[in-house]
């Protein structure tokens, strides 16, 4: 069984999946993080993120492997180092790049050939597991959004400001819903719930009650 959640960042999707999987004790799989991880593999390099035939020779020979929370860039742990936001920026310039698509979405279908599995990002359901069993795309006001982003980010350490978060979601957004190949949005046949006034916990019943009946 596959289940995809989708949405915007700051959406609560990737919360939502984790503990979702835990519930139905599936795999969970975050394809935000393989993203982010080619965005550390570009930084790391020599090349322009916008260098595109560069960044697709990156993400080709890129070793990245996620398995449940620990996502690895030839062989090495990089769960920290893919939150920064710097990597947080470029990680939707490569994904526009339709290479690293391809390359990601190989990876990604081999995780679902291996069994049961709840996936979140933004093209899981539209794109990458047409047939999942259910869909979801979870969304909120870019207000919540900005503000769950930015609790996230103070408590770990970060000095930015609620109005540099707001727009930097913003720009992302922009360039996730206009990207050319499988840009963000819902699957035809997904459920959308915003989660602007609700919290994790009745977002993951909400879900789970639709899978389980
Ligand atoms: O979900 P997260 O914020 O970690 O995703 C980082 C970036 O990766 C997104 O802004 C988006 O550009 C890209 N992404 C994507 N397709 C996915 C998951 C993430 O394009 N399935």
């Amino acid at each position: 069984m596959i289940i995809t959640i989708d949405g915007p960042a700051g959406s609560g999707k990737s919360t939502v999946a984790k503990l979702l999987a835990e519930r139905l004790k599936v795999r969970f799989l975050d394809t935000g993080a393989m993203y982010r991880a080619v965005a550390l593999a570009v930084l790391q390099s020599d090349a322009e993120e916008s260098d595109v035939g560069a960044v697709a020779a990156i993400a080709r020979d890129a070793d990245i492997s996620f398995d449940n929370e620990t996502i690895t860039l030839n062989g090495q742990g990089v769960a920290a180092e893919i939150r920064t936001p710097h990597v947080t920026a470029i990680s939707s310039v490569v994904a526009a790049n339709p290479d690293v698509r391809t390359r990601l979405v190989e990876l990604q279908r081999a995780v679902g050939h291996q069994g049961s599995l709840v996936t979140e990002g933004r093209d899981q359901g539209s794109v990458v597991f047409p047939d999942a069993e259910f869909k979801f795309f979870v969304t909120a006001s870019v207000d919540s959004r900005a503000r769950r982003r930015h609790r996230e980010l103070i408590a770990g350490g970060s000095r930015l400001t609620l109005a540099t978060v707001r727009t930097q979601l913003q720009q992302r957004d922009a360039r996730d819903e206009s990207r050319e190949h499988a840009p963000m949005k819902p699957a035809d046949d997904a459920v959308t719930l915003d989660t602007s006034d609700m919290s994790i916990v009745q977002v993951v019943d909400s879900v789970a009650s639709i899978v389980e009946e």
